[in-house]
């Protein structure tokens, strides 16, 4: 079975090593940058690992690394957040974020009564008899519910963080997804841990085990440009090659890219309903330090100006010079403007309440500072995981491909999503392929 896996991101590599490992397949991943990772890739400059996104993983000890870790014999260790460095900035005062019974105890940002409430509902998530998974949005549950405003703006705020977006879009994601998220990241003992040496420990053990089936390549700066359908096979055209034939594709992209690339074939219908899913936007602001500047914190979130701050090399060492520090400002962004004139002077106050809380925490940085990178509209999600938006399944009825990516169905949120849908189209694929084996014998 010849297979073409378009995107060389996290999905279509965890897809590629999976049906890779397995006898009788032969394959090509295609990649149109000249470097793999996708949205998950790093990079080295003057001596730092710098991530185009982020690499915490949310709940490593309930997450899909944990299957990928053990079939595909992946090797890499992980460091957890300092969970007592996590800290709240509200209206000015800084209190331990409530992560854990421990800090939830500490914690400012809740009263004792509210405490013992929050409590009681994290309690409800775990046990799955929270009330929330049978309303349609966090925002209409939590209109009907009598908790304090506190309360609510945790919620919504524990939301926003976890799905990188605004609170205002935090109350329209699904009840059901909240509670089925929280359900599994309240269980977890880790709830956030970095992968030491960045998501390229993963990637690059993922392209060691495509590389060691010699009838699976991988093409970098080659994007798909057509693929039509002739005698059964999948006839692909790509930037420089013509009349490439597979038995099966994958699409490992994010869907609105695919519905471009088949807008004039016969299953373009069957994509239209995902073509119009949003995305999440947020600025990125990476820095990095020749000494340490200051370590007031592993982990700082605004709540007033929806504006966090990762001392990433606080976690993971290996990211920096010795000596060095490198910091991560993330602000999640609204995306409703009347003009681009307006995006921008957006875009350029938040890029100044990044500056602003480096400037109150971390005080010199400018005289410090080795790399610098700044990207005003990083793409987190491919689809905004918000009741308006719709998720693409692995499958879709009269269509002859198989889809993953982080806007695709699947376990988890973000990256996860990403491995757990690539995991799942390897394993249909390769069950689908047992059965038409059993079939003909
Ligand atoms: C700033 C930021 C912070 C983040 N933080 C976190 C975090 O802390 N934790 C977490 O879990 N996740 C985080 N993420 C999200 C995570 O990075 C993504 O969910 C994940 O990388 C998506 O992987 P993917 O394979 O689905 O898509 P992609 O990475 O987008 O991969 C798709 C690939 O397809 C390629 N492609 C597109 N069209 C074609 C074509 N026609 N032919 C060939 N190739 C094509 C693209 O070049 C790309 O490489 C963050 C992301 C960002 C940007």
């Amino acid at each position: 079975m010849k297979i073409a896996i378009i995107g060389g991101g996290l999905a279509g590599l965890t897809a590629a090593a999976y049906l890779s490992d397995s006898p009788d397949t032969e394959g090509t991943v295609f990649e149109r940058s000249p470097q793999l990772g996708g949205r998950a890739f790093t990079y080295e400059k003057s001596g730092f690992t710098l991530n185009y996104g982020a690499h915490a993983v949310y709940g490593i000890d309930r997450h899909t690394l944990q299957h990928m870790e053990e079939e595909l014999e992946l090797k890499f260790q992980s460091k957890q957040v300092d969970k007592r460095k996590v800290v709240y900035a509200k209206h000015g005062n800084l209190t331990p974020a409530p992560l854990d019974f421990v800090n939830i105890m500490k914690t400012d940002v809740l009263t004792t009564m509210e405490k013992v409430r929050f409590v009681a509902e994290i309690a409800a998530v775990i046990g799955n008899i929270h009330q929330l998974k049978h309303y349609r949005t966090l925002g209409e549950y939590l209109d009907k519910s009598n908790a304090s405003s506190d309360v609510k703006e945790l919620w919504e705020h524990l939301v926003s963080s976890n799905f990188f977006i605004t609170p205002d879009d935090a109350r329209k994601v699904s009840g059901e997804v909240i509670a089925d998220y929280y359900h599994n990241l309240f269980l977890s003992s880790k709830p956030v841990n970095y992968i030491l040496g960045s998501w390229a420990t993963i990637t690059e053990q993922l392209v060691q085990k495509i590389n060691d089936n010699e009838k699976w390549d991988i093409a970098v700066k080659e994007p798909v440009e057509s693929i039509v359908m002739e005698n059964g096979k999948f006839i692909l055209k790509t930037k420089t090659r013509e009349a490439l034939e597979y038995d099966q594709v994958i699409f490992a992209m994010p869907v609105q890219q695919v519905y471009k690339l088949l807008e004039s074939s016969p299953w373009a219908g069957a994509l239209e309903p995902f073509k119009d899913n949003s995305c999440t936007e947020v600025l990125v602001y990476d820095v990095g330090f020749s000494k340490v500047v200051a370590r007031p914190f592993h982990y700082i979130s605004d709540m007033d100006n929806k504006v966090f701050i990762s001392d990433v090399s606080a976690t993971d060492y290996t990211v920096v010079p010795v000596g060095g520090q490198l910091l991560q400002g993330i602000a999640y962004l609204n995306d409703d403007f009347q003009d681009e004139d307006q995006k921008k002077e957006y875009l350029e106050s938040k890029t100044q309440q990044m500056e602003a809380l480096f400037d109150t925490y971390y005080p010199d940085w400018r005289e410090h500072t080795a790399v610098k990178r700044v990207s005003k509209k990083a793409m987190v999600s491919s689809v905004k995981n918000i009741h308006t938006n719709k998720l693409l399944p692995s499958k879709l009825p009269g269509v002859p491909f198989l889809f993953c990516g982080d806007g695709c169905e699947g376990k988890g949120e973000l990256a996860e999503r990403a491995f757990s849908s690539g995991r799942a189209a390897a394993q249909m694929m390769l069950s689908d392929k047992a059965k038409t084996k059993a079939l003909t014998h």
